[in-house]
């Protein structure tokens, strides 16, 4: 069993393992040069950010906690961190290695490095390359920092939001904002699902890191082949939160070329591991898993497919600041959660989580911001609300008004959609209005088809009351 003192050696042998980083052989002339994206965080705060995430992550997933495929990621994990290059290696960060006992192939890891794999990943690879080669991948997106690069980008909401709001992911218990499935309406959360551009250059640092740690970087091509071929009906996770880039086996192969593998390194106890692994009882389902949290003492959601009673919105205001250029006024008896990219408010009670683990916010109004671009108000709606249709298939628009959003020219689209959570009709009402620097501030309000008058009439007040002074 892994107890703490484990885990604390462990830590020390991987800040160990940096420091060597230093002295290992500088690059390869002809390898892809990686430029970092500006960040206005500190590592510290990837730290603090990473830490508070995986501290409720390990609350809501069931790690597998088995002594032989713990001891075999640690070493894989330690071998692959000796191998990021020093010019990003940052001192703060501890990498560190879970296994989750979830079937769905997928793995992530949180800003400053705790990376969790799930067996089901392990299962279907082939080598151990292979996992190593996910996890180069996920290493690479921690030592880039792309998770607070991201929020970097998206300047609208200061760190301070998402910086020890974090556990407000967890809302209701759910598996949803941390591990990257966000929720329906959402738009992804910056720590989890990245960009072409990330994408691409998490394939290649992680392709020139698994080189210098002796394993063939095409492995990690092939393991993305696996991964892609699980398929599923929504694809598998692991391909939503990274998506291809584009020419990903070819992009990670030509890159191949370039890199000299030094040596040829293995535990050679991939063959036990994955014998050990399908040997076990079958691993949890993220469904089951979702279940059992329901059942535990975290703050339960409501049962998937029941009525849910929530208290009307009340007719006094409370004000928020989201942001510092956004004061909110919206009914006194919703509670603001700052989680990732939105801000949502919404009554106890709101929030229900699907028969796969997914929450779905089905009572309440969210606030966020959307990059804009095309000057036209009605053109960067249309491409917000392809947005929200991707994640949302059965959402239907019936229709866009003028409105004045907090004293701006502003646009309501009214939409129709059938909950995942509740399997019942929900009425969505999302007005935008540009910011000064051509973004777009948006409000997506949620509730359920047979209680829209009472939540559209709070809606409406809120869009009134807004104030922005961008
Ligand atoms: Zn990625």
């Amino acid at each position: 069993m892994r107890d703490r003192t484990r885990t604390f050696s462990l830590r020390t042998a991987v800040a160990l393992s940096c420091a060597l980083a230093l002295v290992t052989p500088g690059r390869i002339d002809s390898q892809t040069k990686i430029t970092v994206d500006k960040n206005k965080y500190t590592p510290a705060q990837d730290v603090q950010v990473g830490q508070e995430a995986a501290a409720q992550v390990r609350k809501e997933l069931p790690l597998l906690k088995d002594e032989l495929v713990d001891e075999w990621v640690d070493t894989v994990g330690a071998r692959l961190v000796t191998a990021i290059p020093p010019e990003f290696a940052h001192k703060e960060f501890r990498y560190t290695f879970d296994v989750v006992n979830q079937k769905e192939i997928n793995a992530f890891a949180l800003p400053g490095g705790p990376m969790f794999l799930n067996r089901g990943m392990i299962e279907a690879a082939k080598t151990e390359a292979e996992v190593a080669g996910v996890m180069a991948h996920e290493i690479s997106h921690v030592a880039l920092r792309h998770g607070t690069a991201q929020a970097t980008k998206a300047e609208k909401f200061q760190i301070g939001a998402i910086l020890g709001q974090i556990a407000g992911a967890a809302v209701g218990g759910t598996l949803g904002g941390i591990i990257g499935q966000g929720s329906q309406i959402g738009l992804g959360t910056y720590f989890l699902k990245f960009g072409r551009a990330a994408e691409s250059q998490a394939d290649i640092l992680g392709a020139q890191m698994l080189a210098r740690a002796g394993y063939n970087p095409r492995e990690m091509a092939n393991m993305f082949k696996t991964i892609e071929a699980e398929g599923g009906s929504r694809g598998p996770e692991f391909m939503s939160s990274h998506p291809n880039p584009g020419n990903r086996f070819n992009a990670i192969n030509k890159e191949a070329d370039a890199l000299k593998v030094q040596g040829n390194y293995s535990t050679g106890d991939f063959t036990r591991v994955h014998s050990r692994l399908t040997g076990m009882s079958p691993a949890l389902t993220a469904e089951q898993i979702a279940a059992n949290n329901k059942k535990g003492t975290a703050p339960s959601p409501t049962a998937s497919g029941r009525t849910v009673r929530v208290e009307p919105p009340a007719s006094q205001a409370r004000t928020y600041q989201p942001a510092r250029f956004l004061r909110v006024s919206v009914p006194a008896n919703w509670q603001q959660q700052q989680t990732s990219d939105v801000v949502t408010y919404a009554p106890e009670g709101g929030y229900t989580a699907d028969s796969s683990g997914r929450t779905s916010f089905t009572h309440g109004l969210q606030v966020g911001v959307a990059q804009g671009g095309t000057g036209d108000l009605q053109r960067d709606t249309t491409a917000l609300l392809q947005g929200f249709a991707r994640s949302n298939p059965g959402l239907r628009s019936s229709g866009s008004r003028r409105e004045a959003i907090g004293g701006r020219n502003g646009l309501t689209t009214i939409l129709s959609n059938t909950s995942d959570a509740t399997g019942q009709s929900e009425s969505i009402a999302v007005s935008t209005t540009h910011l000064k620097d051509g973004n777009v501030l948006f409000l997506v309000g949620v509730a359920p088809s047979s209680e829209r008058p009472v939540y559209e009439d709070a809606f409406s007040r809120v869009r009134q009351t807004l104030q922005i002074r961008d």
